[in-house]
């Protein structure tokens, strides 16, 4: 099969370009991001033969997509597929929907079984991934071009996952001058307090921020508070938190307190600290606004599965719990249709105003799934396409 891009670039830089995407009218928003995800299934329907042929079995073709509501039908991959598939020798570029060598990068997230998961993106994908992230972190973050960010974790030539990766590529993209603008706390596996200080005590004239894993905040929180060693950051400062707890859970605290920490220790107030929803697959995030509500960018497709039906196909209403799964139309390298394993709930829909000016949804994660019903066996289905198109 000759390969042929199908992905919709102009609407995709319709939906990025405004001057601020967080603000579209709804109506506008709906149409272009189902425009482009009509277009991207189409894209990998056609240039992924496993994923073709599991659409195929599921009774789903691109022309059976007419309208917003049929885009709950487009088969969705388990967000544990991946981890398996990466885990299984030199099958990742068979998941992908573009050429093996237009392959510009693989991204690894580390899991939470330890495992990591390996995805491949085309040049373009990374982009176009980037530049979202850049709006995201400017239009909901409000980080300026002129701040400093101060990473609770180890630099990019140390830590290879998307958590670290994807963020400093993010900052590459929306700071001013980013080598003098970004700094990283832990070196050698040490995060230590009186460096942070030091650290953020030598940027001057500049708004600072911090970024990193909660157990990371919670860590130098304690050591600054138990050391006496409080420093006032600026108005504006944000703690940016992401990454779960992961292997530290003996040590989480809930967010309230750990709030309250970050505000005793750098006197960021608790309206700035941030948490953000990874989308680890798609190397995007959902990221806090001022009034604490996590939002879902308007490129993004985002609803709630109902838990008891193994095909995933129905939906739950605004409010109620069940799989988070998501739709990323800016992907074409390989098909970013992912249920996620954890449970969630929309707080208000894409037709809704947060209090914040911003429109919606936000979403409020509530645990994580389980083993959701399904999830086993649809794994099972799509490797077996994977083995079948080897
Ligand atoms: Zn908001």
């Amino acid at each position: 099969m000759q390969y042929q891009n199908m992905m919709d670039y102009t609407t995709i830089e319709k939906i990025l370009s405004t001057p601020n995407p967080f603000l579209t009218d709804p109506e506008t928003a709906s149409q272009l991001r189902f425009d482009a995800l009509k277009a991207s299934f189409k894209h990998h329907f056609i240039n992924n033969v496993p994923y073709q042929a599991f659409c195929i079995d599921e009774n789903i073709k691109p022309a059976l997509v007419k309208s917003r509501s049929d885009l709950s039908k487009i088969p969705l991959i388990p967000s544990d597929f991946f981890r398996d598939v990466s885990a299984a020798e030199g099958i990742v570029d068979s998941i992908s929907s573009v050429p093996s060598e237009q392959i510009a990068r693989y991204f690894t997230t580390s899991g939470t079984g330890g495992q990591p998961s390996i995805y491949p993106y085309d040049l373009i994908s990374l982009q176009t991934i980037n530049r979202s992230n850049v709006i995201i972190f400017d239009k909901v973050g409000d980080i300026d071009p002129n701040d400093y960010v101060l990473f609770l974790t180890p630099s990019p030539e140390q830590a290879d996952t998307g958590m670290v990766q994807g963020m400093y590529l993010t900052l590459k993209g929306l700071l001013q001058s980013p080598e003098k603008q970004v700094g990283f706390a832990v070196e050698n596996n040490i995060l230590d307090s009186r460096l942070v200080i030091e650290e953020l005590n030598e940027i001057k004239g500049k708004t600072r921020h911090l970024y990193g894993p909660p157990y990371a905040f919670n860590e130098i929180s304690d050591q600054i508070i138990e050391g006496g060693l409080e420093i006032n950051l600026d108005l504006e400062s944000k703690a940016f938190t992401t990454g779960g707890w992961k292997s530290h859970k003996t040590g989480q605290i809930s967010k309230d307190e750990l709030d309250a920490k970050i505000e005793k220790a750098f006197k960021i107030k608790q309206t700035n600290v941030r948490d953000g929803l990874g989308l680890t697959d798609i190397m995007s995030i959902l990221l806090e606004c001022e009034y604490g509500s996590k939002h879902v960018p308007p490129w993004i497709e985002v609803s709630i599965r109902d838990l008891n039906d193994p095909t995933w196909q129905t939906t739950v209403p605004l409010g109620e719990g069940g799989l988070i799964a998501f739709l990323d139309p800016l992907i074409g390298s390989f098909p970013a249709y992912i249920v996620t394993g954890d449970v969630g709930k929309l707080d208000i829909s894409y037709n809704q105003q947060c209090n914040c000016g911003r429109y919606g949804p936000t979403i409020t994660y509530l645990r994580r799934a389980g083993d959701p019903r399904g999830c086993a066996l649809r794994q099972e289905h799509l490797m077996a396409k994977v083995n079948e198109a080897k």
